[in-house]
C-alpha cells in the first residue's frame, strides 16, 4: 500500500519526520495543494511568491532524486483541500498521510476537515522546537511572557536535545522533474539561498564564523551581523533543529549561556518559537485581535496620507525612510529597523498597528503571521510581553545609536549622501528629501494620552 506525505511549509527533505515516517510505511508518493487565491487574500508579497516556487522546485528535485512522486494541485483556496486529497488519496489507493502539524486556527480546522473526508488515517507529526502543548507553566496554563518561557525552553531542550533525521533512502532510482509554472505576480528572489544545500551552507557560514559576533554586531543594519535564514525558516527549507544542531557543533558550550553570543542567537530561535505558542494557545491573535483585549479601545489617527508617507520611505525621518525602502526594494527588512519603523507607525503617527501588519505581509519574502503579528503587537504595546507603551523608540537617537556614520541610511537614501552628523540624522530643507511629517515631542505626547484615555 502507498503512503503519501503532504508537505505544508516544510519544504525540506532532510529532518522531515512525516516524510521519514511515509518512507518508512511502503513505497510513498508527495504531494502540496497549492492555494493562489488564498495568497491573494493575505496578500503574500511577490517575492514571497518567488521564493515559494523556487523552493517547491528544489524539493522536487530532491523528491526526485529519492524517487519519490511529487505532485504539485492547483486547489485555489484552502477550503477545497479535504475534498481533493480525499479524491487524490482514492486516485492513488493511499492507504496512510503524513504530514506536519501546523498550529494556527484555521490549520487546525482545515486538518481537521481533513480528517473528517478521508476514510483511512491523517497522521499528525511534531514539527516544533517545544510545542506549544509542552512548553507551558507548572500549572499548565501558557507563558505571557517571554523569558520565564526561554528559560523553561532552554532547561527543557538541553535535557532533550532534539535530534535531526536524516534524508530518507531512494525508494526508486531518480526521476526527471517538471519545471513549475509562475502562480501569480512575482518579483526576483534569486539572491536568496532556496536549495538545502545552499541554506545548509548559508547555516553553516554563519554559526562558524559570525554567530560569536552576533550580540555586538546584530543591531546595526549596514553590518551583515545576523544570519538572514528567515526566509528559509518561514517555508521550512531548514528546521530550527537543524539550526541548533549546527550551534551547538560550532559554538558548543557557550550556546547555553543565554548572556553569550551563540546564546543570544539561540534566544531569537526561542523568541520564534514563543510566538508560535502565542497564537497557539491566544488564537485571537490570529483573527486580527490584540492580546491586550483593553487596547483595542485605543483611538489610532489612521491618517491616510501619513500611511502612504511612511510605506514610500518618505516621513522625513531618516532611519524610518531608509527601512521602509529597504523593505520595498529587497523585500527585507533589518530587525532593529522592524523595530524602528513599527514602532514609528503606531507611536509616531498613531496608525492602527494592523495596518502595518498587512503591509508587512505583503512585502516580506520572509512573512510569517506568529513572528509578524507579535513583532507589531510588541511594537505596538497591544502585545504579550510586548514594549511598554511609554517607551518610546524616538527615531533620531536610533539612528545615531545604530547608523552614526550613516552607512545604511546613505545606501537607501541617496538625496542625503553629502550629509554627516546632526545634519544627517534629523536634515532639514534638503532637496528631494521630504521635511519630518511628524515633530517627535508631539507625537510622543499625543501617544501617552491616546494610551492614558484607555487606562482611565
Ligand atoms: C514588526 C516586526 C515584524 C516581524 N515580522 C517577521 C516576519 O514576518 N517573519 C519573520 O521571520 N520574522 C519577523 N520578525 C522578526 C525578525 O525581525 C526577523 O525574524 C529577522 O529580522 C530575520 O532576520 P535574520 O534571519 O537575519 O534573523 P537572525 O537574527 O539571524 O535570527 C535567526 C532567526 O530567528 C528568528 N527570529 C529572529 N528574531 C525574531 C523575533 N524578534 N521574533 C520571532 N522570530 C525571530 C527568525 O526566524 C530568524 O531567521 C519581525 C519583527 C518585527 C519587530
Amino acid at each position: 500500500m502507498t503512503a503519501l506525505v503532504w508537505f505544508r511549509n516544510d519544504l525540506r527533505s532532510l529532518d522531515h519526520a512525516a516524510l521519514s515516517a511515509a518512507v518508512a510505511a511502503g513505497p510513498c508518493r508527495a504531494v502540496y495543494f497549492l492555494c493562489p487565491a488564498q495568497l491573494d487574500e493575505h496578500g503574500i508579497a511577490p517575492i514571497r511568491r518567488h521564493y515559494l516556487r523556487r523552493a517547491l522546485q528544489a524539493l522536487a528535485e530532491q523528491l526526485a532524486e529519492l524517487g519519490i512522486p511529487f505532485d504539485i494541485i492547483d486547489a485555489a483556496h484552502f477550503r477545497h483541500i479535504p475534498k481533493m486529497l480525499a479524491d487524490y488519496c482514492q486516485q492513488y489507493g493511499i492507504a496512510q498521510v503524513f504530514a506536519h502539524e501546523e498550529l494556527l486556527v484555521d490549520e487546525m480546522q482545515r486538518d481537521a476537515a481533513c480528517k473528517r473526508a478521508l476514510s483511512i488515517p491523517l497522521t499528525l507529526l511534531d514539527d516544533c522546537l517545544i510545542h506549544p502543548s509542552l512548553g507551558t507553566k507548572d500549572d499548565g496554563s501558557a507563558y505571557k511572557v517571554f523569558t520565564p518561557y526561554s528559560r523553561r525552553a532552554r532547561q527543557s531542550l538541553r535535557e532533550h536535545f532534539p535530534r535531526v533525521l536524516p534524508r530518507p533512502q531512494a525508494q526508486a532510482a531518480a526521476t526527471a522533474t517538471a519545471r513549475i509554472e509562475a502562480f501569480g505576480e512575482e518579483r526576483d528572489s534569486d539572491p536568496w539561498p532556496v536549495t538545502e544545500k545552499a541554506v545548509l551552507d548559508q547555516l553553516r557560514e554563519f554559526c562558524a564564523q559570525r554567530a560569536v559576533k552576533y550580540s555586538d554586531q546584530r543591531n546595526f543594519p549596514a553590518v551583515d551581523g545576523t544570519s538572514r535564514l528567515s526566509a528559509a525558516l518561514a517555508l521550512g527549507v531548514i528546521s530550527p533543529r537543524q539550526c541548533l544542531a549546527r550551534l551547538q557543533l560550532e559554538c558548543g558550550e557557550a550556546m547555553w549561556d543565554a548572556k553569550s553570543s551563540a546564546g543570544n542567537w539561540f534566544n531569537e530561535l526561542l523568541w520564534r518559537e514563543f510566538y508560535r505558542q502565542v497564537a497557539f494557545h491566544f488564537p485571537q491573535v490570529v483573527k486580527g485581535r490584540a492580546f491586550q483585549a483593553d487596547t483595542e479601545r485605543l483611538r489610532w489617527r489612521n491618517k491616510r496620507e501619513h500611511f502612504a508617507a511612511w510605506q514610500a520611505g518618505e516621513t522625513g525621518y531618516p532611519i524610518v525612510d531608509a527601512g521602509m525602502r529597504q523593505l520595498a526594494q529587497t523585500g527585507w527588512m533589518h530587525n532593529r529597523l522592524r523595530m524602528v519603523t513599527a514602532s514609528f507607525l503606531c507611536k509616531h503617527l498613531h496608525i492602527d498597528w494592523r495596518w502595518g501588519e498587512r503591509h508587512f505581509l505583503e512585502q516580506l519574502i520572509d512573512a510569517d503571521f506568529a513572528s509578524n503579528n507579535g513583532g507589531w503587537q510588541w511594537a505596538a504595546s497591544t502585545g504579550t510581553d510586548a514594549v511598554p507603551y511609554f517607551r518610546i523608540f524616538n527615531p533620531t537617537t536610533q539612528s545615531q545609536r545604530f547608523d552614526a556614520d550613516g552607512e545604511f541610511i546613505k545606501q537607501f537614501i541617496p538625496e542625503l549622501r553629502e550629509l554627516s552628523g546632526k545634519a544627517l540624522h534629523q536634515p532639514k530643507n534638503v532637496a528631494g528629501y521630504p521635511q519630518a511629517i511628524v515633530d517627535h515631542k508631539e507625537s510622543r505626547e499625543t501617544c501617552l494620552a491616546l494610551f492614558q484615555e484607555i487606562r482611565d
